[in-house]
């Protein structure tokens, strides 16, 4: 004999699976449906043959799609004499008197206005499975096509100078400025910021509710130009704000192992001479006597020497390490993936596959992806070899300007540590980033 059933009604397309919904009632039997009610239907007609004392639910919208089949169904039900008990919402089918009828009528006016706003979300749902465009302006670069957002040749341009100008620089002020100049296109900072993370230029749609779709319209950067602004834009959040953008290549790398301190650069002119000299100092340095000054040319030619001679052998133990191998993992499950998706359109023109499971299994695959797209953005450079063998020439960073130094150090170097040997001579300890 059964005593108490439950009920679960879900929408997989906005709803997450249910656990753990009534901990604490003892339950005989749960009936748990997926975007159709075949199982409220067999819950009714089991209850016709053997009628249980109550029906355990969260809502009670959760018997219909309209007021009247909610209202029907909860009298069908009650008129067998189960006591319906709503646990999310204030509702006891034995506490018949006038004000739990008042409390009923008013839970089915809150129905009624929640089923637009749940309406309005699986339209959204059913959008993002079929990877449209969410509602709203196309961003800037973009206009909106039919059913995706399509390049705007005349914007996208600009879109693109943009993300070069920060890749090259890695300042997001510098970028801001350029545009300005170059284009006459003025931006805020906040929303350089905005482009150089929003998912929209590396092909993936976000959407309202945080999901991000990839490979839904055409891309203005590439994953590699993504990961790096990605890796650029952590270390410059690492750095304090102003010696982000200070144009020497040593700026706010540079630590005194003497007094732990940063140092940082100052600039001496001496007088009636053109000349300008630069020094390395231990910032507020607490020390009696304080910390020497140091020469930043110096300290420049020791970094590029220590560095030609350190990265191949700090690569060449980073790829014999496990990091690589998930890096490779991470790439490998990435083609993977790509690979299933591409069969996905085949099985379905074979008849294998009908479109609602295509489109699930689709947009399933695709969030897959975004997430590993995510991940790979946290690694080291793919190519890390590659750029590794060029970066040991010393004259590869001779020939460079600060900028683009600065660049180059920042994709590697996470601190530069200086240790005094004796006045006039010192060691460096490069600390990498991976
Ligand atoms: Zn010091």
């Amino acid at each position: 004999m059964m005593k108490t059933i439950a009920y679960i009604y879900t929408d997989p397309l906005i709803d997450t699976a249910p656990e753990d919904e009534f901990v604490g009632w003892e339950i005989d039997r749960t009936y748990h449906d997926l975007g159709q009610r075949q199982q409220l239907q067999q819950l009714i007609a089991d209850c016709q043959q053997n009628t249980p004392e109550y029906l355990i639910i969260r809502h009670l919208q959760e018997l219909g799609d309209t007021i009247t089949e909610i209202s029907d169904r909860l009298n069908q039900l009650e008129a067998l004499g189960i006591e319906v008990i709503a646990t999310q919402q204030n509702y006891k089918s034995s506490q018949s008197n006038i004000n739990i009828k008042n409390n009923l009528a008013q839970l089915l006016q809150e129905i009624q206005t929640n089923k637009y706003s749940r309406l309005l979300q699986q339209g959204h749902a059913r959008n993002r499975l079929k990877n449209l465009p969410p509602p709203g302006k196309a961003p800037y670069g973009y206009r909106r096509g039919k059913d995706r957002y399509i390049i705007d040749k005349s914007t996208a341009p600009v879109v693109k100078d943009f993300f070069e100008q920060f890749l090259l620089f890695g300042s997001l002020r510098g970028a801001v400025r350029y545009l300005e100049k170059r284009y006459g296109k003025k931006i805020a900072p906040s929303t350089g910021h905005k482009w150089l993370t929003n998912p929209v230029y590396r092909g993936n749609t976000k959407y309202k509710n945080g999901i991000i779709i990839s490979n839904t319209h055409a891309a203005i950067i590439n994953q590699e130009e993504a990961a790096q602004i990605d890796r650029l834009l952590r270390r410059n959040s690492l750095l304090a704000p102003r010696t982000a953008s200070a144009p020497r290549s040593l700026a706010g790398l540079v630590i005194c192992d003497y007094c732990h301190l940063p140092m940082t650069i100052s600039r001496v002119t001496k007088r009636n001479k053109k000349q300008e000299y630069l020094y390395l100092r231990c910032h507020c340095c607490p020390k009696v006597p304080k910390c020497k000054a140091i020469n930043y040319q110096q300290i420049l030619e020791l970094t590029i020497n220590k560095i030609c001679q350190e990265l191949p052998i700090a690569v060449k133990e980073l790829s014999q390490n496990k990091p690589n191998n998930i890096q490779n993992n991470v790439w490998t499950a990435l083609e993977e993936k790509k690979a299933i998706l591409n069969q996905i359109k085949e099985l379905q023109n074979q008849g294998i596959l009908d479109q609602e499971t295509a489109d699930l299994r689709s947009y399933k695959l695709q969030l897959e992806i975004a997430q590993l797209q995510a991940k790979i953005a946290q690694l080291p450079p793919k190519d890390l070899q590659a750029i590794a063998s060029t970066v040991s020439l010393p004259q590869f960073w001779f020939d460079l300007s600060e900028a683009e130094r600065r660049f180059y150090f920042r994709e590697f170097i996470k601190q530069i540590v200086i240790i005094r040997l004796s006045a006039n001579q010192w060691d460096l300890k490069l600390v990498f980033i991976f």
